[in-house]
């Protein structure tokens, strides 16, 4: 028996209620997707998560993934799980139809991978890197190597990985080292890469290697770096895998957590240089490696997402059953009446459906950057997802850090120790502040590329929704006072951008400084947002009698709670980001 269960509700009142699925998917082109299609879909997606993924979540964890002789064992029954994921065209679920993927919108593949997630994030990895490799190969690769690849990949009968990472080259990839020298039709590739996700299994026959590595000629610095396919087996006359190319694991890290995927040293030309194919242009390696990146960092806000649901089941589940109270007559009662442990619950509970409505939103932004009709509209719809992606991968990823503490603390001393499988949860979830970006350069991000990059106008564009929706709200009876709130907010929002956009020149360290803190700051803000336009529908359905009025008047509770403890976070993130980065530069290094 699974202890997870996929929140359907939220996600119905989400996709349908306050983005029209519908009228998305006709927008979009997509006359044979719609709500009832969408129900059918995360309904059997969560049997597999359930069912199949959930209960080797704890497996994965306590056996994890071993090298063997002929490379990386998985942990014992991810693959017959894998297979039954490609197997039952889940891989496939958002892919190009040119490929051979069934192109349904990402709202409704962010919901499906939030499954995945919640059920078993360390088996959840290996697609994410796949999609991610995708989008590389189809936006930067040649014909030839889309043909050659792509189809394989998106019905997942291979996998894909991310190398980037090298011994002295982590967030700054700019000291990348690995070589590439061109050769006939291809390139040698030679170095080691190192905390390479899933990058060696035995689940699939081929698995493909998407690497930065330096031309001889390159320029130093970030533009001297190209991108390379590297497959670990090398295509024959037909098409299928081959022979053995250059590149093998040469040992997985020990960590503390996601034991159940492989975080592997790849080697590439041990034995004289592994075949690598370039895509996109020489030394641009890194505008095709960001469109991987992108894709991951809100894959990544969505790991988060799935950790802190299953996180929050858990200490429900645990807070009705734990008796720790004594009434007057000497019976006794569970955990879950105590003010300060509903204060936990809620504070999980309401900052879980604020991620799942951000997430949800800034993935209907990518279907409507898809779908836009004009180049202007295009690339409106693509910066708002440029403003989206570091909040969702940065904000969504620190608040699962306090969600799964909270899950922790729920539970105890029982927290602490193994048994309950929290403590998994609150492991698992550490590494989401740390890869595809630590939380300082998405703050960089949010800040720099995202603000100071374009005056700080695509975020104007949002913070201008947030205050239209403040507005809205204070028509409705009953939401007068949260509406101020979310108006406050907005204005803090506002005031820490024109500080950024006026302070950021004065010193090169200001942005550095507050950049962490305004991210913050504009994720409670969104957070903020998605819950108040949840109330605003939640009280006008329930005005119309309409929808599951159980589940509104819960949900109105819920966007109350948020306003009341989490939305006044913005105040104080405003104060820190005003207060610059003087005193955090004042000490030199030796008083540390
Ligand atoms: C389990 C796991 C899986 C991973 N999977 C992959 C993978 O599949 N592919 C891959 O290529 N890599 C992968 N990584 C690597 C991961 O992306 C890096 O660890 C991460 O980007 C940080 O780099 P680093 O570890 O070198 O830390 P560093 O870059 O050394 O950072 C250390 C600290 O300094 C801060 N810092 C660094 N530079 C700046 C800056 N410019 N401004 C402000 N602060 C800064 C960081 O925020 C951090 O707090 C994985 C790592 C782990 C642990």
């Amino acid at each position: 028996m699974s202890d997870y269960l996929f929140p359907y509700k939220d996600a119905d009142f989400i996709l349908n209620d306050l983005l029209d699925f519908d009228r998305m998917c006709l927008d979009a082109g997509l006359e044979d997707v719609n709500a009832e299609l969408a129900t059918a879909i995360l309904e059997e997606a969560g049997r597999l998560g359930s069912e199949v993924l959930a209960p080797l979540n704890a497996i994965g964890d306590d056996l994890g993934a071993k090298l063997g002789e002929n490379g990386v064992e998985e942990t014992p029954g991810f693959a017959e799980a894998y297979r039954q994921y490609v197997d039952n065209g889940w891989a496939s679920l958002s892919g190009d139809e040119e490929y051979g993927g069934q192109a349904m919108p990402r709202a409704l593949a962010a919901a499906v991978v939030e499954i995945w997630d919640s059920s078993n994030v360390a088996f959840s990895l290996c697609p994410l890197l796949t999609t991610g490799a995708v989008e590389a190969i189809a936006a930067h690769g040649s014909d030839e190597l889309k043909s050659a690849y792509l189809p394989d990949m998106v019905s997942g009968e291979w996998t894909g990985s991310m190398c980037l990472t090298e011994p002295a080259a982590g967030s700054d990839l700019a000291a990348v080292t690995t070589r590439a020298v061109p050769e006939d039709d291809h390139y040698l590739i030679t170095g080691q890469k190192i905390f390479i996700t899933w990058g060696d299994h035995q689940m699939t026959e081929n698995i493909i290697h998407l690497v930065l590595a330096r031309l001889p000629d390159a320029p130093a610095g970030v533009r001297g770096i190209s991108l390379f396919l590297v497959p670990k087996f090398l295509l024959d006359e037909n098409g299928r895998p081959g022979k053995r190319n250059d590149a093998f694991c040469v040992g997985i890290e020990h960590k503390l957590g996601i034991h159940g995927s492989p975080t592997c040293t790849l080697s590439f030309g041990d034995n004289g240089g592994a075949i690598g194919y370039l895509v996109g242009q020489p030394n641009n390696g890194l505008t095709a490696m960001f469109t991987m990146m992108n894709e991951a960092r809100q894959g990544v806000g969505i790991q988060s997402l799935g950790v802190s649901e299953r996180s929050y089941q858990q200490a429900a589940a645990y807070a009705k059953e734990r008796l720790q109270g004594t009434r007057s007559d000497g019976s006794r009662y569970p955990i879950i009446e105590f003010p300060d442990v509903r204060r936990m619950l809620m504070v999980m509970k309401s900052a879980t459906e604020a991620m799942r409505g951000l997430i949800y939103f800034a993935a209907a932004e990518g279907d409507r950057t898809h779908a836009a009709k004009t180049p202007e509209d295009a690339r409106k719809h693509a910066a708002r997802t440029g403003v989206y992606t570091p909040i969702v991968k940065g904000w969504i990823s620190e608040l699962c850090q306090e969600i799964t503490y909270l899950g922790t603390q729920i539970h105890g001393g029982m927290g602490y120790v193994e048994e309950t499988g929290s403590a998994q949860h609150y492991r698992d979830a550490r590494i989401m502040t740390i890869y595809e970006g630590t939380t300082g350069i998405q703050g960089l991000d949010l800040a720099g590329r995202k603000t100071l990059g374009d005056n700080g106008e695509a975020l104007q564009d949002l913070l201008d929704e947030i205050q239209a929706t403040a507005g809205e709200m204070s028509a409705i009876d009953g939401l007068a006072t949260m509406a101020a709130a979310l108006k406050q907010a907005a204005d803090a929002g506002n005031e820490a951008k024109d500080w950024l956009l006026e302070h950021a020149s004065q010193d090169r360290n200001i942005a550095g400084g507050v950049s962490v803190n305004y991210m913050m700051l504009m994720g409670y803000l969104c957070g903020g947002w998605v819950m108040g336009r949840s109330a605003l529908k939640a009280v006008q359905l329930l005005q119309a009698g309409g929808g599951d009025q159980a589940f509104l008047e819960t949900k109105k509770v819920t966007a109350q709670f948020y306003f009341e403890h989490l939305l006044p976070r913005t105040a104080s993130y405003l104060a820190t980001v005003k207060s610059g980065s003087e005193s955090m530069m004042a000490l030199d290094a030796e008083q540390f």
